[in-house]
């Protein structure tokens, strides 16, 4: 596509892998019209090509996921038709979600039905704290809690994340009680879930602001305690490192390499015995 370097992807089945992965999660891109301070996203990975996507999922389907997740740094900044890759997802049986931060929503997402769900940070339950861990965005908190009142009329199934550390920790159960209000005023459920991440030290952001953030594993597993508490009507999940996770895998593209992460299998490169230029 563009003339980038495009390659096939070969079935991971090929290869006699016996895994209980479920879920794939696509890395498009890592562009990302916001700063966080807690980023993870390397700025070493590459822009996956549209061919590649569809190659990632024609596999996903082989081996028997259930779903495909997009996400980035930004999906909405990959320069390939992010609409049309989400439908072709669809098309192959596979649940679809898209990671966003929302400042680029479409406006006609009540129409979006080949999205299953769209995951959402929320990191305050106030907006200083929640603009406090994003540089270049003081009206973030407006756009996303925005998005949130767009998703809960249109009954669009919303996952939301946020992630824990030494700014929000005194704010984690205030969230809840939003989400639970938010939950309570939509016409039908909305809120799938809430995952609550571990503050991880990796990334264009998390690496330099460890001393900042970090809070103590006893911490985190205290709040995600307290969060169940709350008895909230919606299911929330502990997310302390998704990518030592045996049911997710991430794939991305590194100096024209697939890769692959999974707890299952750490780092790998994935076969690419095709590689072609297209244009
Ligand atoms: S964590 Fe923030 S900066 Fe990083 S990709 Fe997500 S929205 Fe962008």
């Amino acid at each position: 596509m563009n003339g980038e370097r495009s390659f096939a992807v070969r079935p991971m089945t090929d290869l006699n892998f016996q895994t209980k992965i479920q879920h794939g999660v696509m890395m498009l891109q890592p562009k990302c019209n916001m700063t966080c301070s807690f980023c993870i996203t390397e700025d070493t990975m590459d822009t996956m090509s549209y061919t590649v996507a569809e190659s990632l999922l024609r596999d996903f389907k082989r081996r028997g996921f259930s779903s495909a997740i997009f996400g980035g740094g930004e999906p909405f900044f990959w320069p390939h038709d992010l609409k049309s890759i989400l439908q072709f997802a669809k098309s192959l049986g596979l649940t679809t979600q898209i990671g966003t931060n929302a400042i680029k929503m479409p406006h006609d997402l009540a129409s979006w039905n080949f999205v299953d769900r769209w995951v959402i940070p929320i990191d305050g339950a106030s907006r200083d704290v929640h603009n406090g861990l994003r540089k270049f965005r003081a009206r973030h908190w407006d756009i996303v809690t925005h998005a949130l009142e767009l998703l809960q009329i249109a009954g669009k199934s919303t996952t939301i994340s946020t992630v824990l550390t030494t700014v929000n920790r005194h704010e984690i159960l205030e969230i809840g009680e939003y989400l639970r209000r938010l939950q309570n005023l939509a016409k039908k459920p909305f809120l799938h879930a809430w995952h609550l991440y571990r503050f991880l030290p990796f990334g264009r952001g998390g690496r330099i602001n460890r001393q900042h953030l970090e809070i103590p594993q006893s911490e985190y597993e205290t709040l995600v305690r307290q969060v169940r508490e709350l008895n909230l009507p919606f299911k929330v999940f502990k997310r302390e490192n998704m990518q030592m996770s045996k049911t997710v895998e991430f794939y991305w593209v590194e100096s024209g390499k697939l890769m692959a992460q999974s707890g299952t299998r750490g780092v790998i490169e994935m076969p690419t015995p095709t590689i072609s230029n297209r244009s």
